[in-house]
């Protein structure tokens, strides 16, 4: 597995656009359009995923709603393996289970098919999404993927704002692998 060069990272990191006061005042928006419209980033990108995850024998990659179903489908056709969507409350038409998960006030709540992974148990998955902030959301859908008993083997995000310590919450239930941190 080869890793990125500083160059390569900082060529993705620069592939992202910075938004201010998005969804609201203080928040600092990471914009990955900017790096999927971008061909040699989003294929650079791409291409390392690949090429880490080519040989976990994944059986499954499941992905957050929404920029986590991008990169996860894209890996998921490239690995030739199959997709699960893990998506916002009442999006999901057939049976789910859910969890829910505490924002700044109030909660929010995540969901997944119960037959997601084929009625299978203990299939191998990565979990991805684009960003780990506080860690809230990924926790919950870590939760998720063992509440339907499958074997979670890595949690991957290209961005990590790593002042938002996410990782302490969810590195109790998963291995995890940033791409590019964000102190
Ligand atoms: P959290 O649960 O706090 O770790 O938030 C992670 C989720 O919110 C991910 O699905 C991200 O896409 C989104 N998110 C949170 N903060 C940002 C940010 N600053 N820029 C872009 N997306 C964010």
């Amino acid at each position: 597995m080869k890793e990125l060069t500083k160059e390569q990272k900082n060529f993705l990191l620069s592939s992202i656009r910075d938004v201010k006061d998005f969804p609201k005042p203080g928040i600092i928006f990471k914009d990955i359009t900017t790096l999927l419209n971008n061909q040699d980033a989003f294929s650079l990108l791409m291409e390392h995923l690949e090429d880490r995850y080519k040989d976990y024998n994944l059986d499954f990659i499941a992905g957050i709603e929404s920029r986590g179903f991008i990169f996860g489908a894209a890996l998921a056709s490239r690995l030739r393996i199959g997709f699960v969507p893990i998506r916002k409350s009442g999006k999901l038409p057939y049976t789910t289970i859910s969890e829910k998960y505490a924002l700044e006030y109030g909660y929010d709540e995540i969901e997944i098919h119960i037959d997601a992974f084929r009625d299978k148990k203990n299939s191998k998955v990565l979990l991805i999404d684009d960003l780990i902030a506080t860690g809230g959301t990924a926790e919950a859908a870590a939760k998720l993927i063992k509440k339907v008993k499958q074997d979670l083997v890595e949690s991957c995000f290209i961005v990590e704002l790593k002042f938002l310590e996410g990782k302490k919450k969810l590195e109790k239930l998963t291995n995890i692998y940033s791409i590019l941190e964000i102190e």
